[in-house]
């Protein structure tokens, strides 16, 4: 079994670094998130520390999980922002983050949305459209504001990942075409509330190879020398997320090996150097806490029946996405292939398929890597409460939320008079 960092067994109990994780089920009940702030710090640095030399800014993506702790933890170490809505621009500021080390992604951008993110005076918005970019001028105009742009123009690139998570291919949504780069870099230089300030690209997630990135990185910067010779001076250059990490067997970049990739990659280009790493800074520090419930043995497959779902975990569902699974408590005996399925009412519904484990009703199981794109795309489907969220520290614990109650569920809820 591969390495998961700061959660390992010490005599056959799983830890999330010097806590047992029976112990935090005990506390907190199950389903139940469990972070290593250890792990995230790593990351964080590791990332950091790579550049060395290099005027560079992380930008953490924060829907790869966004609870105020994490972001808080981050901001602390030093850490910018990446968000994808006015939502994650409140958690940032509520959690201590600095606008000014911000930048605001994505192709839906709203108007009130817009007006937020320049009240705090952002680092830059990463405009995704012409139209987009004719609106933040004429918002910025409205509200004596200069807005500082980076256009993200998709390079064509293939990420070589899952299709939904692949965003740089001329198909997908997101991004001004290369094509048409130049020429709305021309006009945004015509507009008065518009203050060109950098060149961004986001080409997808879980990449497990650097060429892609690095194809990307020479498109951009083909671009870039294409800008500066028509007169647009860019001081930054952006080239988004997308590290993979290990979830089975893929064996995806080490964060310094990327980090140098990219270094080399610029290095006869002057800008600051942003980056907007989210699984690879979170996924692997997280997991989901779960206990069995019932063992339903039919005749062709064993069922262990969890009380994890996909509502709190959608990744199997959504993209058939492997998860490690691990017993809290390693038993001897007989080991049996199990599909490890959730509650809710949808065949979709399964954390895992076809698992060789040794377990009995009321275990606890341990479903791995999931501190990115868990929690953060958790619903109430089938009203079902959210988990609760527990971050360790060494040998401390915290609960960093609570689990939802039924009664807020429906609390906003009303009926029509009779
Ligand atoms: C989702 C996203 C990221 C983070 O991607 P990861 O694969 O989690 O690193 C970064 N930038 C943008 C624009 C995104 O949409």
């Amino acid at each position: 079994m591969s390495n998961f960092g700061s959660f390992e067994y010490r005599d056959n109990q799983l830890f999330a670094e010097s806590v047992p994780l029976a112990e935090i089920a005990a506390e907190f009940g199950t389903p139940c998130y469990v972070y290593s702030s250890a792990a995230i710090r790593s990351a964080y640095q590791a990332f950091d520390r790579a550049f060395g030399q290099r005027n560079h800014l992380i930008c953490y993506a924060v829907k790869a999980n966004s609870n105020l702790a994490i972001l808080n933890l981050l901001a602390r170490l030093g850490s910018g922002f990446d968000i994808v809505s006015g939502g994650e621009l409140q958690r940032v500021l509520k959690a201590g983050g600095n606008p000014q080390k911000t930048v605001f992604s994505g192709v839906g951008k709203t108007s009130d949305e817009i007006r937020a993110a320049l009240a705090a005076d952002i680092l830059c918005f990463n405009v995704e459209s012409e139209m987009e970019l004719m609106a933040l001028n004429e918002i910025a105009g409205q509200t004596g504001k200069i807005a500082p742009v980076s256009l993200r123009v998709n390079p064509d690139v293939d990420a070589n990942t899952h299709p939904y998570i692949s965003t740089g291919m001329k198909e997908n949504k997101f991004g001004i075409p290369a094509a048409e780069a130049e020429r709305i870099y021309a006009l945004a230089r015509q507009l008065p509330h518009i203050r060109i300030s950098g060149l961004d690209c986001h080409i997808g997630s879980q990449l497990t190879e650097l060429a892609p990135f690095i194809e990307a990185a020479n498109k951009m910067l083909a671009l870039l020398t294409r800008l500066q010779s028509t007169g647009i001076s860019i001081d930054h250059l952006d080239l988004g997320g997308g590290l993979g990490i290990r979830y089975n067997l893929e064996s995806p970049p080490a964060i310094e090996a990327y980090v140098r990739a990219l270094c080399a990659a610029t290095e006869n280009y002057p800008q600051q150097l942003l980056i907007e790493p989210g699984r690879s800074m979170v996924g692997s520090a997280g997991l989901l806490l779960t206990r069995v419930h019932y063992l339903k043995h039919a005749p062709h497959r064993n069922f262990a029946i969890v009380d994890g779902a996909m509502n709190d975990l959608l990744r199997p569902a959504l993209y058939q996405a492997y998860h490690a699974i691990l017993p809290i408590t390693k038993r001897t005996g007989e080991t049996k292939t199990y599909q490890v399925v959730g509650p809710v009412c949808e065949t979709g519904d399964f954390l895992g398929h076809d698992r060789d484990l040794i377990v009995e009703k009321n275990d606890l199981l341990s479903v791995m890597s999931a501190g990115a794109y868990g929690m953060s795309m958790s619903s109430n489907y089938n009203t079902r409460p959210r988990a609760a969220e527990v971050m360790v520290d060494g040998s401390s614990v915290h609960l960093i939320r609570a689990r939802e109650t039924i009664e807020a569920l429906y609390a906003l809820e009303k009926l029509p008079p009779a």
